[in-house]
């Protein structure tokens, strides 16, 4: 497991995979049905960093942002034990948490962002203790943006909801299960606050509006003595799509809008000194987007 360490400014940011290794290209041709194999394989800079041997260089993140006077954990990965429809993340066991502890004892989180509430992000939101799924981070407020619980609470509340999925999406999204393990037992706990996008969180940590993959996901801007940094969220689900913004992902609630939400975030943070962290890009998962010819690249930067 890889652990990335970067600097902005004063804020220390800890990347912690929650799972290694690398995503064979079959399954994200089934994640990107607009993408062909041979249109991946042209897009030369993923070669060797990003593409290698078949597959590429993806997985599951999560981060601790520690800045003078917070410790932020910013999404919460697939967590252990969770009743799963896919396979590669059905009742995961692994170290996470015990990985995660060695940076900041779990009682000492005093916030979890998320840049959304699919499963692979809410995961370890709860652990399970005395048979129940109790709050992984007691002492912290799980900020949820109002319009993404809403949705998913409202999803898990109608039997119709997943059928607006492929088979295959659905079995990425499981949300009714989701919301049943990591989600709700937040609300019981009382731990929600309510945050909205555009909002600054905390100094220096403001969620920007990025949807399209889900209606209310945000990317988080870390902002701190002239430096920053952007963790993208599933806008980017893999590199590939900063050259291609027009590839949505099976699992996007409005396919359309989530390219146009692609592109205009390639195109902002495009030559600029922001530097673009991926929530499921696997190390290096840093680098800045440069433009490249009629489209953009990703140059790697490791932590
Ligand atoms: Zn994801």
């Amino acid at each position: 497991m890889t652990i990335e360490r970067w600097k902005v400014g004063e804020f220390r940011l800890t990347k912690i995979e929650e799972t290694s290794g690398w995503t064979p290209l079959e399954f994200l041709l089934d994640v990107l049905p607009a993408a062909t194999l041979g249109e991946i394989e042209a897009v030369d800079w993923l070669t060797p960093t990003y593409l290698r041997d078949g597959e590429m260089n993806t997985l599951v993140n999560s981060f601790l942002l520690e800045t003078p006077t917070h410790k932020l954990v910013i999404d919460t990965g697939v967590g252990n034990g969770k009743k799963r429809m896919a396979p590669g993340f059905d009742r995961l066991d692994t170290d996470f948490l015990e990985r995660f502890e060695k940076l900041c004892p779990r009682d000492q989180v005093d916030g979890v962002i998320f840049t959304h509430l699919h499963m692979d992000h809410v995961g370890w939101n709860t652990m399970l203790e005395d048979g129940r799924w109790q709050p992984t981070f007691p002492n912290a407020r799980y900020c949820f943006v109002r319009e993404e619980y809403e949705h998913w609470k409202a999803f898990a509340l109608d039997p119709l909801a997943p059928g607006a999925y492929s088979e295959f999406g659905y079995s990425l999204v499981d949300a009714v299960a989701v919301f049943e393990d990591s989600l709700a037992p937040i609300e019981q706990a009382g731990l929600i606050t309510w945050v909205e996008p555009g909002q600054e969180v905390v100094p220096g940590v403001t969620l920007i509006s990025t949807a399209g993959h889900t209606p209310g996901h945000v990317a988080v801007l870390i902002e701190d003595a002239g430096e920053s940094a952007v963790i993208t969220g599933d806008l980017l689900h893999t590199q590939v799509q900063i050259a291609r913004p027009d590839w949505s992902a099976e699992m996007d609630t409005d396919p359309e809008v989530a390219a146009l939400t692609r592109k205009d975030f390639v195109e902002r943070f495009a030559d600029t000194p922001t530097l673009v962290i991926g929530t499921h890009f696997g190390a290096p998962a840093a680098g800045y987007i440069a433009r490249d010819g009629s489209t953009y690249k990703l140059l790697p930067t490791p932590g």
